[in-house]
């Protein structure tokens, strides 16, 4: 019989941080990952002040600086026709309180998730098995105590662990299976996908929101193109694809002319990715011997662009909290509890900003009605300095959690 002391289901965000984090404490972890590797677009780029800090404190800052990566150093909205922007958060104002690292860092999420990866294999405790789906949890009466899985060349088995940590994301199989009650949120929109070539003079610093007529979209500056996030609204994926490439196509090259040159490159529907959004909540994260962080406890929504880091640092949180029980082999229902506890408010308080954005900002946009929120632009342009708000917000938010002392190592030189 397979076992281990905590086995994390998923290796996201979550769950790749937290199976470095325990393996650092001693404990024996295994990560199973339902892909064969990390790369999936349209997961978002964004590494926020908090984890750039975080991975200082775990020595890999020079490795994460050392990846290809664009910086955004402003938060920008459209004015007027929409064809010029004002600055309503400033990242770099985050230094006078502190921030070692004032700006947001735009990296593919495969180049972080494989740069865990690689941290996490001179550990001796971590075991990370890719192309390895969890099926459903096993159980001891009515105690979780491990998951099945199957691999991709079919194969089944069984994985006792004395902790199962859901980590799989907004469509957690564990979740589902655990009977957790959960908290939906109504949610207006919908997001697509795709990239559009990127020329060598372009730059850009800031993460800037273009708003038209009944559209909405988000330009990610990657190496070598950009990503683009378009918003509709819930429920119109065959509507759009109905219309054709020709007339999406158009739709975009009118919401960011910028782009009217190079709308050929997109040459099917294809390569247009739909996500269905979700906003949602557990109310209770654990059962025993099951605990469920990032997406598989609360379901971000892309705006703003804070549920990677969120979900990050719900695994320091854990690792923090659990480490400790896990290496002693008692781990109670109390210290699982603990783990929402103390990252309900952080929670809380990106969720209840994501809805007043979907109601504020995204619903009457994408009706057609309002434009762009000027009144805070008016009171950023006004008195600059309050520009730090948005970004301390967005970049640092409440709670900010830090590695502990277990995890911490001088940094590692990037060799060559
Ligand atoms: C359209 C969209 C855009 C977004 N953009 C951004 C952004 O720009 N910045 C940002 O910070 N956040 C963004 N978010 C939110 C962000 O993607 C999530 O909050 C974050 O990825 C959550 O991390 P996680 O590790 O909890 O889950 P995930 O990133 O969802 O990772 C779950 C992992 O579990 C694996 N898995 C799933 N099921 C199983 C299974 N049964 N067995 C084994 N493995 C499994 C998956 O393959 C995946 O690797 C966006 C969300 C959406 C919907």
């Amino acid at each position: 019989m397979e076992r281990t002391t905590c086995c994390v289901v998923g290796g996201g965000p979550a769950g790749m941080m937290l199976g470095l984090l325990l393996a650092r404490a001693g404990v024996e972890v295994t990560v199973l990952e339902k892909h064969g590797d990390f790369l999936r677009d349209f997961r978002g780029d964004t590494v926020h002040p908090t984890t750039l800090q975080l991975l200082d404190d775990l020595g890999l800052g020079p490795r994460f600086a050392a990846l290809p990566q664009s910086r955004i150093t402003q938060v920008q909205i459209p004015v007027g026709d929409g064809r010029n922007y004002g600055t309503v958060g400033e990242f770099s104002r985050l230094a006078r309180l502190g921030v070692r690292h004032p700006y947001i860092a735009m990296v593919p999420q495969w180049d972080l998730l494989d740069l865990l990866a690689d941290a996490g294999r001179a550990e001796p405790t971590l075991t990370v098995r890719m192309d390895t789906e969890v099926t459903g949890a096993l159980h001891d009466g009515l105690r979780v105590v491990g998951v099945r899985y199957r691999t991709a060349d079919g194969t089944e088995g069984e994985l006792r662990a004395d902790l199962t940590v859901a980590c799989d994301g907004r469509h957690s199989v564990l979740r589902a299976a655990s009977g957790l009650p959960m908290t939906e949120y109504e949610v207006p929109i919908d997001t697509w996908w795709f990239r559009l070539p990127r020329h060598a003079h372009e730059t850009s610093e800031a993460l800037t929101p273009r708003i038209g007529k009944g559209r909405f979209a988000v330009v990610i500056p990657r190496e070598g193109y950009f990503q683009i996030a378009y918003l509709g609204r819930k429920g119109t994926d065959a509507e759009l694809r109905a219309r054709g490439l020709d007339a999406f196509r158009a739709d975009v090259a009118e919401l960011i002319p910028q782009f009217a040159d190079r709308m050929d490159a997109l040459e099917s529907m294809d390569e247009v990715k739909h996500l269905d959004v979700r906003l949602n909540r557990l109310r209770r994260w654990n059962i025993d011997g099951l605990l469920c962080i990032g997406d598989a406890a609360h379901a971000m929504s892309p705006i703003g662009g804070v549920g990677i880091n969120l979900a990050v640092q719900d695994a320091v949180a854990t690792a923090t909290l659990l480490a400790a029980p896990l290496a002693r082999g008692s781990v109670s229902a109390d210290d699982l509890a603990g783990v929402r506890r103390r990252r309900l408010l952080p929670t809380l308080v990106v969720q209840g900003l994501q809805r007043l954005m979907h109601r504020a900002v995204a619903a009457p946009a994408l009706a057609g009605e309002g434009g762009p929120p000027t009144t805070i632009l008016r009171l950023t342009t006004r008195f600059p300095a309050l520009r730090i708000v948005p970004a301390y917000i967005v970049g640092v938010g409440v709670r900010p959690e830090r590695a502990p002392g277990f995890a911490r190592r001088e940094p590692v030189p990037v060799s060559g």
